[in-house]
């Protein structure tokens, strides 16, 4: 098979990035991570023991006393630095990101596109949202004055799907804005911000101790919130964990971004123009090997559409190539791990317990030239009700489930009601009025209209609602308001 680009060799064992120094941990608990494509170990990571995990805190705050004095314009030069390194390894981070996530080649270029316009945005809101204001005479003599100033310490905490774009919905703007930050990457996918870490390192030249990165799970991330020094986190990932973390956050009075996981709905309607909409929802559903937050996992067919829809959809999602997203020609790579794999069979087999009817079966894919690869194809299963667990329950993973609605009312009723999930919703429709009136209706934080997956640009914020989303501020732009805090000065002469 004609392999696109060649996957590196073996990372070793994960080190921390702690005052501008890469360390070794002392950590004897060590997790494989994977290229799920073969199935095979590429890295070791080090679960990081308390002190070391204290240790990255201590060297962000010793370093937030200086860098929060470097002037902004100066902040700003650092950025176009980091955009540099970026771009200049935009080949060598994608094939990083397939080989430890293995999404497909193109899958990991979008995503480092998206990355890097992140850094455009810090760079553009450093200048522009982070000024404060003045009114000047507020009563005689007297003239008021509100600045932003950074906080200190955030720590990052990432999900294992998007290892790069994630963490830069935060990094560049806490950076920016004159905080220092402790990473806390998936386990499962380290590597990508290990190397990307490295080389901004290397090549950026940051302070010591602006950037820190440290690896774990549950205990490094608590203690990453517990810590005095840390004023906030961020965080991205499944809902249960979400939910503890914001918990545990207003427990220790910290600020939080927490976005949790999604069930979202695509609804088609009859008048939907299908020649466009096929290949949308496809990718919405089979993009990223459904490993995405704004994944469509309901389709919703209303009225007379649903047989042709269906029908459609199932012979489109049949014909994807699934195999090493490093090999040409393949449109769906592996999911993440071992793991993930058992859970989604788990998943599927209850959608066939529960009664839905099978339209494809993923778990018939072989990719002979890979035989431990953790491949799966595209499942959909027609005639699921709201009822289902398989409509209800985050899979993750590439499994569509098909519910038929009879109008838009009772479409946006299953979409409010059906899940507790409110982070992406989409309609496929040729009216303008159905489109506006399902986007005032529906409960959910981002809403497509004849787009399937409808990622906010870094210029607007990523949220969600309902048990999508816990806090006020979003990720993206909305970040300057949760990484500056406001003062106010009122002053007489
Ligand atoms: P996860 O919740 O298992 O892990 C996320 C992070 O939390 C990891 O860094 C992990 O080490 C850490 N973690 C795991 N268990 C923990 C615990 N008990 N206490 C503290 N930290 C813990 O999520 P994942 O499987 O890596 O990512 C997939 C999930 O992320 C899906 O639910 C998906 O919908 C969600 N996600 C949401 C968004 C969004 O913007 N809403 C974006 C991407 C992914």
């Amino acid at each position: 098979m004609a392999q696109l680009m060649k996957p590196l060799a073996n990372h070793g064992k994960l080190k921390f990035l702690v005052r501008g120094k890469w360390i070794d941990s002392e950590s004897e608990e060590v997790q494989g991570a994977f290229n799920p494509a073969i199935g095979k170990v590429i890295a070791q990571v080090p679960f990081g023991l308390g002190e070391e995990v204290d240790r990255a805190v201590e060297s962000a705050a010793e370093a937030f006393e200086s860098w929060r004095d470097v002037p902004v314009t100066d902040r700003v030069k650092y950025l176009f630095r980091m955009r540099d390194t970026l771009e200049r390894h935009f080949a060598e981070l994608s094939i990083v990101i397939t080989q430890n996530h293995g999404k497909t080649i193109k899958e990991s270029e979008g995503e480092m596109r998206r990355t890097i316009e992140n850094v455009d945005t810090a760079i553009s809101v450093a200048y522009t949202l982070s000024k404060g204001n003045t009114l000047d005479q507020i009563a005689p003599e007297i003239d008021e004055m509100m600045i932003k100033e950074p906080l200190g310490v955030f720590s990052i905490v990432s999900p294992f799907n998007f290892p790069l774009m994630v963490p830069s919905w935060f990094i560049p703007y806490a950076i920016v804005l004159g905080d220092t930050v402790v990473v806390k990457p998936s386990e499962i996918t380290p590597v990508p911000m290990q190397q990307a870490a490295k080389l901004i390192q290397e090549e950026v030249g940051f302070p010591p101790g602006v950037l820190n990165v440290v690896h774990g799970g549950r205990q490094v991330v608590e203690r990453l919130i517990k810590h005095n020094e840390v004023k906030g986190v961020t965080f991205v990932g499944s809902t249960p964990v979400a939910r503890s973390i914001y918990k545990l956050a207003g427990e220790y009075g910290k600020r939080a971004i927490v976005n949790g996981g999604a069930k979202n709905c695509i609804v088609v309607m009859p008048d939907a123009e299908l020649n466009h909409a096929i290949p949308s929802v496809v990718s919405s559903f089979f993009g990223n090997t459904g490993q995405r937050c704004l994944a469509g996992a309901n389709l919703l067919a209303v009225g007379d559409v649903h047989d042709e829809l269906v029908n459609r959809f199932a012979s489109a999602a049949s014909r994807l190539k699934v195999g090493n997203g490093f090999d040409e020609g393949v449109e769906m790579g592996p999911v993440v791990s071992g793991k993930a794999k058992e859970r989604i069979l788990g998943h599927i087999e209850a959608g066939i317990g529960e009664g839905a009817k099978q339209v494809t079966d993923g778990r018939r894919v072989k990719v002979i030239d890979y035989p431990d690869g953790f491949y799966l194809g595209p499942t959909i299963f027609d005639d699921v009700s709201p009822e289902m667990k398989i409509s209800k329950d985050e899979v993750f993973g590439p499994v569509a489930s098909t519910l038929r609605s009879e109008n838009l009312d009772e479409a946006i009723e299953l979409i409010n009601k059906g899940t507790n999930y409110g982070n992406m919703a989409t309609i496929y429709t040729s009216s303008g009025r159905a489109a506006r009136e399902f986007r005032r209706r529906v409960d959910a934080g981002n809403i497509g209209i004849n787009i399937g997956v409808a990622a906010p640009a870094a210029y607007f914020p990523f949220g969600g609602k309902r048990d999508s989303f816990f806090g006020v501020l979003h990720a993206q732009v909305d970040t300057v308001d949760f990484f500056t805090d406001k003062k106010v000065i009122v002053s007489k002469w």
